[in-house]
Order: structure tokens, then C-alpha cells, then sequence
């Protein structure tokens, strides 16, 4: 029962961190809604540092093809299999990674298990010309580690570098941005290349987009949804394309449910698709498995 004072502290102490969360200088009141969500967001960050340890996270791969359909690339997508919950999809679990410093171990597995996939690759004539596409958030970029991070993945399983592509998103470019672009230049100069994620939903200047050392813009799939349909949308893909085009970017496009935005897309010049229709993301086997 409520009312006890160690009660009420607990209480204003869960409202003032929402506030702080919502940032800061506001009000927030407590409720008991409030207390499941911290509980169970409190529940999930212990099970999460647990995560890794015990095997819980898989690498799922979704196809990224060409104009033709042919397959070009893997986009590598975190699964986190709890032992009772289920499947916990990343959108869940990675913000919650991030504010906790988890994602630096996370992330660094992601690209280990990346790049042994990619060396895998070599040596079946099928894939031996796929890039692997890995999910990089600001928290790894910023680390001061990152870049030996991905040096010493590449050196450990001897994955083509040239092969490795990195998604960014725009939030990861509104600070530092003359580090990042030291960071990309470098990891550029070793051959990696690097892709905007979830392009047009950010704040992203197009001076810096002109500065970076990037290869691909991902449309949205907030824009790609309605593109046939929504006349808004498809000025919007049209524009990011010929963006893409003028930069001398490939543009890809996310979230392609249905013959008829591919071949809409296809028409207004974009270079590669990824989406359901094409295929959703499904487990990989590990390195060592196919090995
Ligand atoms: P993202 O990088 O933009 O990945 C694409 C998301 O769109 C994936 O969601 C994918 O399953 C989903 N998707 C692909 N095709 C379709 C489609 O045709 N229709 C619809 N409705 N959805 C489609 P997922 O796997 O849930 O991942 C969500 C986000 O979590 C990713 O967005 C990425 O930002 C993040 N994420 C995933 N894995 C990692 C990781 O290893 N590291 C980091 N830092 N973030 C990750
Ligand atoms: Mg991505
Ligand atoms: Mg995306």
C-alpha cells in the first residue's frame, strides 16, 4: 500500500527521473504506470547486461538487391532471445543498451560476428561478393576505441574491409562533426564504406552531408510506404534519389513491401532495395557453424 514516506521519496524519485529523461525543467508526476514502466525497464537492463554473456543475442541478415533483384548485400539486424519474454526486437532493447554503456560490448560482438560472417563469405562463390551492412550507434562512434575496434575485427577474421559497410544515422552527425568525419576518413582509408540510415527523418545539413566520407543514403520506410500512393512521398523519394545522385551516392530504399514500389522506385533511378517483399530478416549462422 502507498504512503509510507521511503514510498513517496521512491515516488518523486522515479517522476524526477522521467523528467530528467524527457530533458530536464519539467514536470512529471508520479503514477502508478510510471512504477510498472521503471520496474520493468529496470527488469530489462538487469536481463540485458546478462544478454551477452549468455548467448542470448543472434545476428539476423536481410537481403539489400539490386536493380535487377540479385542480391548484393546483408543488412545485419540484432535479435536478443530472452529466456522469457521471447523475442525482444532492437528497437526495445538498444536504446536501453545505449543509455547503459552496453552497446560497446554489444556492438563490438556485432562486428566481430560481422566480419567472420564476411570471411565466411570469401569462400562460397555465391556471396563471395555481398557486403555486410552493420547498425552503428553514436555511443560506439563517439568511443574513442572505435576505430581499432573495427581495425581489429577485420585483423582477427580477415574479413575484406572493402566488403563492410557502416549505417549511421544523422543524430550521429549533429556533434563532433570534425571528429566523425576523422573517424570515417580513416576507417574510409582502410577501405570501409559507410551508408546515412533512416535518411530525411533527421535534422541533417547539407553541407555536412557533402563533407562526409559516405557511399549510401537509405530512404526511410516511412517515405517508401505510401510512395505510390501518397504524392507528398513520392517527391520526397524523388528528391532524396536525385540528392543521392547529384552527391554521387547510391541511394537504397527501406521498408519495399510490394511490386509496385519497387518498380515505382526503380523508375525514379534508385540503385538498390531492401524490404519484405524481397525478404524478411532471418537468422544467420554463425561463422564457426558454416565453417
Ligand atoms: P534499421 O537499421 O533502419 O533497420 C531496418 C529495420 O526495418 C529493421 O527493423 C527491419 O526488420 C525493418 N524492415 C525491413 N524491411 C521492412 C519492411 O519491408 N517493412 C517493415 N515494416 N519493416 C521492415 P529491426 O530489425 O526491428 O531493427 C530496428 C532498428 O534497430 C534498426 O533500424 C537499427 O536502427 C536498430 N538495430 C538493429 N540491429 C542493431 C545493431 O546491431 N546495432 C545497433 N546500434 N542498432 C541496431
Ligand atoms: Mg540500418
Ligand atoms: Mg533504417
Amino acid at each position: 500500500e502507498a504512503g509510507g514516506a521511503a514510498d513517496i521519496l521512491r515516488y518523486a524519485d522515479m517522476a524526477l527521473y522521467r523528467a530528467k529523461a524527457q530533458g530536464r525543467n519539467r514536470l512529471s508526476l508520479f503514477d502508478p504506470a510510471l512504477e510498472a514502466a521503471v520496474l520493468s525497464q529496470a527488469s530489462l537492463l538487469q536481463d540485458l547486461r546478462q544478454a551477452q554473456p549468455r548467448q542470448q543475442l543472434a545476428l539476423h541478415a536481410q537481403p539489400i538487391v539490386d536493380q535487377t533483384g540479385r542480391v548484393r548485400s546483408q543488412e545485419m539486424l540484432l535479435r536478443w532471445h530472452h529466456p522469457s519474454r521471447g523475442i525482444v526486437p532492437p528497437t526495445q532493447f538498444i536504446p536501453l543498451a545505449e543509455q547503459h554503456g552496453l552497446i560497446l560490448d554489444i556492438g563490438n560482438w556485432v562486428l566481430q560476428q560481422t566480419c567472420a560472417l564476411l570471411a565466411d563469405w570469401q569462400c562460397d562463390p555465391s556471396r563471395c561478393r555481398w557486403t555486410a551492412a552493420v547498425n552503428v550507434s553514436v555511443r560506439q562512434l563517439r568511443d574513442a576505441g572505435f576505430v581499432d575496434s573495427v581495425r581489429q575485427a577485420l585483423q582477427d577474421t580477415g574479413a575484406p574491409a572493402h566488403r563492410l559497410r557502416l549505417e549511421l544515422t544523422e543524430s550521429t552527425l549533429l556533434t563532433d562533426v570534425d571528429e566523425t568525419i576523422a573517424k570515417m576518413a580513416e576507417l574510409r582509408a582502410m577501405g570501409v564504406h559507410f551508408a546515412l540510415d533512416d535518411f530525411g527523418t533527421g535534422y541533417s545539413s547539407l553541407s555536412y552531408l557533402r563533407r562526409l566520407p559516405l557511399d549510401e543514403l537509405k530512404i526511410d520506410r516511412s517515405f517508401v510506404a505510401d510512395v505510390t500512393d501518397d504524392p507528398n512521398d513520392g517527391v520526397i523519394a524523388r528528391t532524396i534519389i536525385s540528392l543521392a545522385n547529384s552527391l554521387g551516392l547510391s541511394a537504397v530504399a527501406e521498408g519495399v513491401e510490394t511490386a509496385e514500389q519497387f518498380a515505382f522506385l526503380k523508375a525514379l533511378g534508385c540503385d538498390a532495395f531492401q524490404g519484405y517483399y524481397f525478404g524478411r530478416p532471418e537468422p544467420v549462422l554463425s561463422a564457426e557453424a558454416t565453417a
